[in-house]
């Protein structure tokens, strides 16, 4: 019997005819998590509240590093073509290596604020579907924060984006043509951090830190020095996403493979 891990619906009560891409099929992303209900999966597609759509917001973001990543081994700016990027709300220039809302997006006021709460929304969103697909879980009430925080857009809770240090991205291509969230803690990597109050994950080749308890800053100062102890050699700081520009979205760091 399925149930929904958003608004906890079952089979009798709701309908599950579509399928619920964990990461946005426009970004590549392929696993489905069955236990989404239809109205909850269009609702990360829609506007609501004059919000943009999460859904949307996390396709354009993301897109971003995904196409810079695409073209790793092009040389920008020598002779090799630029990724060809279309975006609603965003202005990328890969040569520049900027990115900037649209004039149209900017002058709408608290804009860039929404759109980076929608952000915020979006990878919990990913964070607990992925984790319903692999590990069965996602209905444990201690995630109940972020069925509010994501679904029902009541409070407000922080991501951890890490900087990194060097710009060689242990990645492989698939991992850009078909993105994936992985779960298994500190499998692939050493710098991966184990505490039990917030979950890291690398997307895109970014390294995000979720809580994954409501009471988060009970245990954030501990958790944070060890953390970046950890990731002493390859990251150089953390910080809260404030902002869309807070993550290094055209993958600067690319640039720099030295650091
Ligand atoms: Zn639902």
């Amino acid at each position: 019997m399925k149930k929904c891990i958003w608004c906890s619906q079952d089979e009798q009560q709701a309908s599950f005819n579509k399928l619920a891409h964990t990461i946005p099929q426009s970004l590549g992303g392929l696993n489905i998590c069955k236990n989404v209900c239809d109205n909850c999966n269009s609702f990360f597609g829609s506007h609501y509240n004059k919000l943009p759509p999460i859904e949307t917001v996390i396709k354009e973001t993301f897109n971003i590093s995904r196409a810079r990543f695409l073209n790793t081994n092009d040389e920008i700016g020598k002779n090799k073509a630029l990724p060809r990027f279309k975006s609603i709300y965003f202005n990328v220039d890969f040569k520049k290596r900027s990115i900037d809302l649209k004039p149209s997006y900017e002058l709408k006021s608290g804009f860039q604020e929404k759109i980076c709460r929608q952000l915020k929304r979006g990878i919990f969103k990913m964070f607990l579907e992925e984790r319903e697909r692999q590990m069965g879980d996602g209905h444990d009430s201690r995630y109940d924060f972020i069925r509010e925080f994501a679904r029902y857009d009541l409070g407000d809770f922080p991501i951890i984006y890490f900087e990194r240090r060097h710009g060689a991205i242990l990645m492989v291509k698939s991992w850009a043509t078909n993105p994936e969230i992985f779960m298994s803690r500190g499998s692939q990597f050493k710098y991966i951090n184990t505490d039990h109050s917030f979950f890291e994950f690398e997307l895109l080749g970014h390294l995000f830190g979720v809580p994954c308890t409501r009471a988060w800053e009970l245990n954030f100062e501990n958790y944070i020095v060890e953390s970046t102890k950890q990731k002493a050699g390859f990251f150089k700081s953390w910080r809260f996403i404030r902002n869309f520009n807070d993550i290094d979205l055209v993958l600067n760091i690319l640039n720099d493979p030295k650091g």
